[in-house]
């Protein structure tokens, strides 16, 4: 057995060593590589056997839906205006523990795959995406402000003549 498949079975061994090949027992005696990615396996099984989820607190969903009925009746302010508070000031202050939180239990879960795809590459691209929605609005408000603008100055603009049945020929 090579150290690609005794690590195909590290699990096993770790969960029930009757259950495992005598190859692959015998591959561990004498690969120190093979026995310390083992005992790495075991020690991480360990920590999660001695690690407990947090208590969430007893009011946290009385505070969840007492902050949404706020957000819910509060006057609807512009969508760009609230997400902009939203960016700006946020809730960030209040929500810190429990990003905290949540963030160390997917750095837990995903051992750090998870926090590094999702959170470090979202942020930035969000922020991005609400920018360019952000100027695209901007952008439009722009236009129909040109469009009324020159609709006005054809309803200022008095006919110069030229235009088909006009009665200006001699
Ligand atoms: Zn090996």
């Amino acid at each position: 057995m090579n150290c690609r498949e005794v690590n195909s079975k590290l699990a096993e061994l770790l969960l029930d060593t009757r259950e495992t090949p005598v190859e692959a027992r015998r591959h561990l005696e004498g690969c120190a590589a093979c026995r310390g990615e083992l005992s790495e396996l075991r020690a991480t099984m360990n920590l999660m056997d001695d690690w407990a989820a947090p208590e969430v607190n007893p009011y946290f969903d009385a505070k969840l839906l007492a902050r949404l009925r706020a957000e819910q009746q509060a006057r609807p302010a512009g969508f760009w205006e609230r997400c902009k508070a939203r960016f700006l000031y946020g809730s960030s202050l209040r929500m810190q523990p429990l990003m905290a939180g949540a963030l160390a239990v997917m750095f837990m879960v995903g051992g750090g795959t998870y926090f590094d795809l999702e959170v470090y590459n979202q942020r930035p691209q969000e922020s991005a995406t609400v920018r360019d929605l952000q100027s695209l609005d901007g952008d439009s408000q722009v236009f129909q402000q040109l469009d009324s603008v020159d609709q006005t100055a054809d309803q200022q603009q008095p006919l110069s003549g030229e235009g088909p049945g006009s009665p200006s020929s001699d």
